[in-house]
């Protein structure tokens, strides 16, 4: 098997090579670094199998492939909305490039989306038959519009052309290797944390979401590009279950640092979603998936990653 993976210098996309490594795949991580980074993927230079390309997928590429998976995107908000016409283009013009080479290529596609395609859910928890809340013309939709286009084509490359697609709505996953500026919350209350610095509460922090570790997650994602039910292209829905204020999330990590930490509130970003619980039916059902990893036990995990990454404290 001969596997490509776009965001492969990526947080998840770097774990997601070193998985398929392990499983005897030969690796493509391709690349454009604009939030991932070599140093990710540095352990898996020069081994046997394993082959970086540095490209940007607004811009088609040839290779010959058996599976696709289609992570390239940043995922931050801060990251996502530096340019957002850049980030439309990565997820629109990307996804199609990819999946112009998965159907000459005839491979398996895998696109990574995302709960941002329900917006601020009207429905709780969400279901993949719930279509969403989501502002067109804000500034997230960059990222929600461009994925959800990105899950359109996915779908039609499918009905039209065949191709044999797959989609995955991730939820908000956290773990080793995000990057220390990466600006999504667990990395940055861990980064404030070692630091001695408050932490950036936005908001009154009763907004809530659910977390996946990110070994759990690449579980998901290589058990539904196994599946092979007559229902492979719908969505599925990947996540923690466990719902927690952000508030609340302070509160854990503190627990686990064995101190009460200083937040500093700032305002809540526009259209921040107020409630997020994916329901994990599905994914249960069709791959019999399920979260092994706690989210204290995740979050001790990446504290000490983060300890290593850049001793802090
Ligand atoms: P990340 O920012 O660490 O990884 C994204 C990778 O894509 C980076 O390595 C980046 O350099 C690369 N990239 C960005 N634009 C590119 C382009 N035009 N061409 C080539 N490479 C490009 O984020 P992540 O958390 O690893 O997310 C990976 C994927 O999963 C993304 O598609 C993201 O939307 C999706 N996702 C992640 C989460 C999460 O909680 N981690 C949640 C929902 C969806
Ligand atoms: N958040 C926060 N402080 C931070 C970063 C994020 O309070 O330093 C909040 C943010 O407003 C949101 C939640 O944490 O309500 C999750 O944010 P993140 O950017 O990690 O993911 P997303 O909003 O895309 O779910």
């Amino acid at each position: 098997m001969r596997t490509l993976v776009t965001g492969g210098a990526g947080f998840l996309g770097s774990h997601l090579c070193d998985r398929l490594l392990a499983a005897g795949h030969e690796v493509i991580a391709l690349d454009n670094l604009f939030t991932g980074s070599k140093s990710n993927i540095a352990h898996l230079s020069g081994r046997t199998g394993f082959e970086f390309i540095l490209h940007d997928v607004v811009n088609p590429i040839r290779l010959e492939v058996d599976w696709v998976f289609n992570l390239a995107c940043p995922a931050s908000p801060i990251h996502y909305q530096s340019n957002p016409v850049k980030t439309v283009k990565t997820s629109v013009m990307g996804t199609l490039n990819m999946l112009g080479m998965a159907k000459r290529a005839k491979a398996r596609i895998l696109q990574a989306s995302t709960s941002e395609v329900y917006g601020d859910p009207l429905e709780h928890p969400q279901k993949e038959t719930y279509w969403g809340n989501v502002n067109p013309i804000g500034i997230r939709s960059c990222y929600d519009e461009g994925k959800r286009v990105a899950e359109t084509l996915m779908m039609d490359y499918h009905r039209q052309n065949r191709v044999d697609t797959r989609i995955i709505r991730i939820f908000n996953t956290y773990g080793p290797r995000m990057a220390v500026g990466d600006g999504r919350v667990i990395s940055n209350f861990i980064v404030q944390a070692l630091r001695g610095e408050k932490l950036t509460l936005y908001g009154d922090g009763s907004q809530t979401r659910c977390f996946c570790y990110v070994d759990d997650m690449i579980d998901a994602m290589i058990a539904l590009m196994n599946y092979e039910g007559p229902d492979a292209a719908e969505p599925v829905n990947v996540g923690g279950e466990d719902e927690r204020s952000i508030s609340a999330i302070v509160e854990c990590l503190g627990e686990i640092l064995g101190r009460k930490l200083p937040v500093e509130h700032l305002p809540l970003p526009h259209d921040d979603p107020t409630r997020r619980r994916p329901d994990c039916t599905r994914a249960r059902q069709r791959l019999n998936w399920r979260p092994s990893v706690s989210l204290p036990d995740g979050l001790r995990k990446t504290v000490e990653y983060f300890r290593k990454a850049e001793p802090m404290e």
